[in-house]
């Protein structure tokens, strides 16, 4: 991919602050199939910030993995990397079905047993519509500058966990804490890592160590 020269751009707004909307009252006549699916919504609120989540939050796609979908926790997370694909609002349920999707491309891309065979070739999977071209003058000389643009935040994250197993990369749970984290790939997390902090690995050797006391 390097040797087509193309590289990764992607800014994502994060606006001063998100909540929580509702919605209103169920009316009578209103299809409740409906209402239900559009509500509750994360909402943005005040003026947005371009940031640039790639870059700054290498295992930005495990947070999003582990993310448990409550109100509470997808408030946090829009409050720090902003909306999943929207700029301004979301539906709630669609969190869910993000994490569950991300998850389950963690589960197809650790195992070459979990992809579908045709002719004795692995059959390739698409993301269809999930990343734009650009291109422009380099200002100090004559090239050309190309970037694959991931459309929306959920498109950089799944580029991004791609990414970190097309360069070897993979995943473990952390032997205290059982959160996900990333080896190998570009982190230099070598193999024989247990712990996913210092935090988890001290924990661990104290509770080892600890003598066990009888009351
Ligand atoms: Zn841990």
């Amino acid at each position: 991919m390097n040797r087509l020269g193309l590289g990764i751009k992607f800014e994502w707004p994060v606006y001063l602050d998100y909540e929580i909307e509702e919605g209103p009252p169920p009316m009578v006549g209103m299809g409740l199939l409906r209402s239900a699916k559009s509500w509750p919504k994360i909402v943005a609120r005040g003026s947005p910030q371009m940031k640039r989540p790639l870059g700054n939050f290498p295992d930005l796609w495990l947070r999003l993995a582990k993310l448990q979908p409550s109100p509470d926790n997808c408030l946090d997370f829009a409050r720090n990397y902003g909306l999943l694909t929207h700029h301004t609002e979301e539906v709630l349920p669609f969190w869910k079905d993000c994490c569950i999707s991300m998850n389950k491309l963690i589960e197809l891309v650790e195992t070459k047993s979990n992809w579908n065979i045709e002719d004795g070739k692995y059959i390739p999977r698409l993301f269809p519509g999930s990343l734009d071209l650009q291109f422009e003058p380099d200002v100090s000389s004559k090239n050309i500058i190309i970037n694959a643009v991931p459309k929306n935040l959920n498109a950089a994250l799944r580029l991004q966990c791609l990414s970190h197993y097309s360069e070897g990369g993979t995943v473990r749970a952390c032997e205290w804490c059982g959160n996900l984290m990333e080896i190998g790939g570009s982190t230099g997390k070598r193999s024989h890592v247990k712990f996913c902090s210092d935090k988890c690995r001290s924990s661990s050797h104290h509770q080892l160590n600890r003598p066990r006391k009888t009351r």
